[in-house]
């Protein structure tokens, strides 16, 4: 069984003995006396570091061996040195110390068991067995920090079966052998085997950055120490952004912002009105015809040439059609209460460079032609 040095979470260099080199298609795994090595476990990813000079591409425990897979050989009976990549596994020990101080305090304080773990670039997320309302999570983020401020020891420690019985401890899976405890004085008593923080004031700040309902409980996801000062900075920069477009303070974008949307509706109202009343004045104006006739209404959108159509092919003996400007030609929407339109948006298209179609009574497209031209070919098919 190899000796693990990550129970002191704070060994980066060792120095250790070769036991064992074999050779697999992945590379070479490599058994040594001791490392610091952690291998994947309790939601926290397998150290990453060289080994003898080679990158450690993966470790992983079997039998109470933990290998290491290297691309090099390395040499069996001769000395190591070891070195972890640090600011990975001290990234990921400040997020794992976190999560066992929040799990720990929604615990005593709400009774919520955590159902799930994952850590990842995004965060933590933790699962709680209890739905938690916004100031409940609150408090757990405050009393979590402030068990920071007070900087309480982080200790490990393996109680024999008798201790083991009179502990009460959080725990994923029903063990009774070999139960390494991870104890935060005070707030959390937690069975686990990866390696963490020596006291609480090196994980940092915890932020709580989202809580969801999750399957009858509740989803945090959190940021601790540097990933929870990267995320400060990135918000900061944001905010900073929002302050200075909207010319507020800071503390006040979300009012800033709300004022703004007040401000959007109102003038969305106010086109809508005057959209209404523009179109009332196109559809006023139409009078009864035998044959074709047509409205060019420039400020009219999709749904306003529908409109003018609809009331204007019931005075309309032959076809009716709405048009107004795209920039580049009209779009248009053409209505007919006797005339089948499917066979005149073929001709109309191929004459005027158009494109669209649509219903027996009721056309929609575009066309690459002149208002003139338009004009002329509706008076030039009544003939
Ligand atoms: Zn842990």
């Amino acid at each position: 069984m190899t000796e693990r040095l990550y129970d002191n979470g704070h060994i980066r260099q060792f120095e250790a003995m070769v036991i064992e080199c074999n050779e697999t298609e992945k590379g070479f795994l490599i058994l040594l006396d001791r490392t610091a090595f952690f291998p994947a476990g309790g939601g926290q990813a397998a150290d990453e570091g060289m080994l003898g000079g080679e990158n450690v591409l993966d470790v992983f425990e079997e039998n109470g061996n933990i290998y290491h897979l290297t691309k090099a050989q390395l040499k069996v009976g001769e000395a190591v040195c070891g070195e972890i990549d640090w600011d990975t596994r001290f990234s990921r020990m400040q997020n794992h110390t976190g999560e066992h101080l929040v799990c720990g305090v929604a615990h005593r304080l709400y009774g919520c068991e955590n159902t799930g773990f994952h850590m990842g670039t995004f965060g933590i997320t933790a699962d709680l067995s209890i739905l938690l309302n916004s100031e409940q999570v609150a408090e757990i983020e405050r009393l979590a920090n402030k068990a920071v401020f007070e900087n309480v020891p982080v200790k490990v420690f393996y109680p024999d079966e008798n201790q083991l019985k009179t502990l009460e401890y959080r725990s994923k899976l029903d063990l009774t052998e070999n139960v390494r405890l991870v104890e935060i004085e005070g707030y959390d008593l937690c069975a686990c085997c990866a390696p963490h923080v020596l006291n609480t004031g090196e994980i940092g700040m915890i932020k709580i950055l989202e809580h969801s309902s999750n399957r009858g409980g509740t989803r945090l996801l959190i940021k601790c120490g540097y990933d929870a000062y990267e995320d400060y900075c990135q918000k900061s920069r944001s905010v900073a952004a929002v302050s200075a477009s909207l010319c507020a303070r800071q503390e006040e974008i979300a009012q800033a912002v709300e004022a703004l949307k007040a401000d959007k509706a109102k003038l969305e109202y106010e086109i809508e009105s005057i959209k209404k009343q523009s179109l009332e004045k196109y559809i006023s104006r139409l009078r009864a015809t035998e044959g074709n006739a047509c409205v060019f209404a420039d400020d009219a959108d999709g749904d306003g040439l529908r409109e003018i159509v609809n009331a204007g092919k019931a005075l309309c003996g032959g076809v009716f059609g709405a048009f107004s400007s795209d920039g580049n030609g009209y779009r248009y929407c053409i209505g007919s209460n006797t005339v089948d339109l499917r066979a005149f948006a073929k001709t109309f298209n191929s004459a005027l460079n158009g494109r669209g179609g649509g219903r027996p009574e009721m056309i929609q497209g575009s066309v690459l032609s002149s208002k003139e031209d338009i004009i002329s070919f509706l008076n030039a098919i009544e003939q």
